[in-house]
C-alpha cells in the first residue's frame, strides 16, 4: 500500500498552502483532490482580505460579536502572511493592501461601527472611525449617504485565480505529491494512523490526515464516523466591465450585505454574502451541481453597491456567478485536531481566503507536533460533545 506522513483532502487554498508548508518542513505529503486545484470556493470567491470584524458577526447581538472579536488575533497574523506571500512564492498574486472602509448610512449603523472599533482596538487591531466627510476625503467615490466609516489601513484584496495555483506549484516544488481527480471515499483507522481509499480501488496509509474539503468537509468527517457542524452555503458574486481606476480600497457595509473592490484589471467585484440557492436531490443538498442565482439577491446586491458608490450605476454588469462554501454552527471556522480522533485535523468554515494562509501555517506547525495556542479559538474541541455518542 502507498503511504505518506500526511494526507491532505482538498486542493483549495487551505489544502495547497498546508501541503506547501509541511513539505517545506520535510514531511512526505500527498494531497488528494476530487477535481482540479482551485475549483472549489477558493477559486470562486470575492478575494477580500477583510481584517475588520465581519458584519455577519455583528447582526446577531453582542454575545456573538464579543465571541467573534477573538478572531481578530488571527486576522492580525493574516495581515503579515498576506504581506509576505508574493515574495515567499515568487509569484504575482495581485495582492493590494491599500486599506479598507466599512461604511454606515444610519445613526444606528454608526453606533454599531463605534462598538465594533472598540472591540477591535481591545484586540490590538488599529481601526479609525471617521465621519462621512473625512471618509470621502480618503474615498471620493463614496455616496453622500455615507455618515461614517471604520478605516483599517491593512485591508485589501488579492486574486483568487492566482493564489491557490501558485501555492500548488510551490507545494509540488517542495516535494508534495498532488493527485488530481482522486476523490476520497473512505477514511478508516489503521493502526495508530489512517487508511484512505477511493472507489477506483486505490488506498493510502498515512499517520495524519487533514480534511480541508470546504463545503464537503462534514460528509468527509462522517466517513471517519465524526459529526462536524459545518453546513454548505451558496453565495452570489458579480463583476462589472473594466473601468478606469475608481476604488483603490476594499469597501464593506456594516448594515447591508456588501463587499466591493476593483481588480487589477479594472473590473469592480461586488459581493458581500447575498444568498444563492443550493441544488437539491432526493437525499438533500446536491453539491455536485451549481447553485442557482436568486434574482432578488442580484438586485439587492447591486442596489447596495450603487447606493454606496454611485458611479457603479454607469457600469454594465459583465458576469454574475454562484459559489459554495461552508459555515459552522457558531460561525467561527473549525480548524485543528479532533480530540476524539488524534491525528485527524479539520480546516473549514468562515472566511478562509483572508485567513487561509494563516490557518495553513499554524496547522503545519500543529501537525508537526508544535503547540499552537493561536488556534485555540477555532479548535474543533468546542464541538466535541457532538461526538460523545459516536462509537
Ligand atoms: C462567493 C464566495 C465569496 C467569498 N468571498 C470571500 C472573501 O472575499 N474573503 C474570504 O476570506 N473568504 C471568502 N469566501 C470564503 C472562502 O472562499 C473559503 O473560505 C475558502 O476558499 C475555503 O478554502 P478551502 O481550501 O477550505 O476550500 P475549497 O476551496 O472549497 O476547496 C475544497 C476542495 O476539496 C475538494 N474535495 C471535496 N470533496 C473531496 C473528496 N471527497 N476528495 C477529495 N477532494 C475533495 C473540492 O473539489 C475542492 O477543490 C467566499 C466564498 C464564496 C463561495
Amino acid at each position: 500500500m502507498d503511504r505518506a506522513d500526511v494526507a491532505i483532502i482538498g486542493g483549495g487554498l487551505i489544502g495547497c498552502a498546508t501541503a506547501w508548508r509541511l513539505a517545506l518542513a520535510g514531511a512526505s505529503v500527498v494531497l488528494l483532490e476530487a477535481g482540479d486545484v482551485n475549483t472549489g470556493a477558493s477559486g470562486q470567491n470575492a478575494g477580500s482580505l477583510h481584517f475588520q470584524i465581519e458584519r455577519r458577526f455583528l447582526e446577531n447581538g453582542d454575545a456573538l460579536a464579543d465571541q467573534a472579536a477573538g478572531i481578530v488575533a488571527l486576522s492580525r497574523l493574516a495581515v503579515e502572511d498576506w504581506r509576505g506571500i508574493e515574495r515567499e512564492l515568487g509569484a504575482r498574486l495581485h495582492v493590494a493592501m491599500k486599506g479598507g472602509l466599512m461604511v454606515a448610512e444610519t445613526p444606528e449603523q454608526v453606533a454599531l461601527l463605534e462598538r465594533k472599533a472598540d472591540r477591535e482596538r481591545r484586540e490590538g487591531l488599529s481601526v479609525e472611525t471617521v465621519d462621512g466627510a473625512i471618509a470621502r476625503t480618503h474615498a471620493p467615490y463614496l455616496s453622500e449617504r455615507i455618515l461614517a466609516a471604520n478605516l483599517a489601513r491593512d485591508e485589501g484584496h488579492a486574486d483568487p485565480k492566482a493564489i491557490t495555483p501558485a501555492l500548488a506549484a510551490a507545494a509540488r516544488a517542495a516535494g508534495a505529491e498532488l493527485r488530481m481527480h482522486t476523490p476520497v471515499d473512505t477514511i478508516a483507522r489503521h493502526g495508530a494512523g489512517f487508511r484512505l481509499g477511493g472507489s477506483s480501488g486505490w488506498s493510502l496509509a498515512t499517520d495524519r490526515v487533514l480534511v480541508a474539503a470546504g463545503a464537503w468537509t462534514a460528509p468527509l468527517c462522517a466517513r471517519a464516523n465524526l459529526h462536524m457542524p459545518l453546513y454548505p452555503v451558496a453565495l452570489l458574486m458579480n463583476a462589472t466591465v473594466r473601468t478606469a481606476p475608481l476604488v483603490p480600497h476594499l469597501v464593506q457595509h456594516v448594515g447591508r450585505r456588501l463587499s466591493l473592490k476593483q481588480t487589477y484589471a479594472g473590473n469592480l467585484l461586488i459581493g458581500g454574502g447575498w444568498p444563492s440557492r443550493l441544488a437539491q436531490n432526493a437525499r438533500g443538498f446536491d453539491l455536485s451541481r451549481k447553485a442557482s442565482l436568486i434574482p432578488d439577491s442580484l438586485t439587492g446586491n447591486l442596489r447596495a453597491a450603487t447606493d454606496t458608490v454611485p458611479a457603479i450605476a454607469g457600469l454594465d454588469l459583465l458576469r454574475s456567478w454562484t459559489g459554495v462554501t461552508a459555515i459552522s454552527a457558531d460561525q467561527l471556522p473549525i480548524v485543528g485536531e479532533v480530540p476524539r480522533m488524534p491525528g485527524l485535523y479539520v480546516a473549514a468554515g468562515g472566511s478562509a481566503f483572508t485567513l487561509g494562509l494563516t490557518f495553513a501555517r499554524l496547522l503545519a506547525g500543529a501537525m508537526s507536533g508544535q503547540s499552537v495556542p493561536e488556534l485555540a479559538i477555532v479548535s474543533p474541541a468546542r464541538f466535541e460533545h457532538l461526538n460523545g455518542f459516536m462509537g
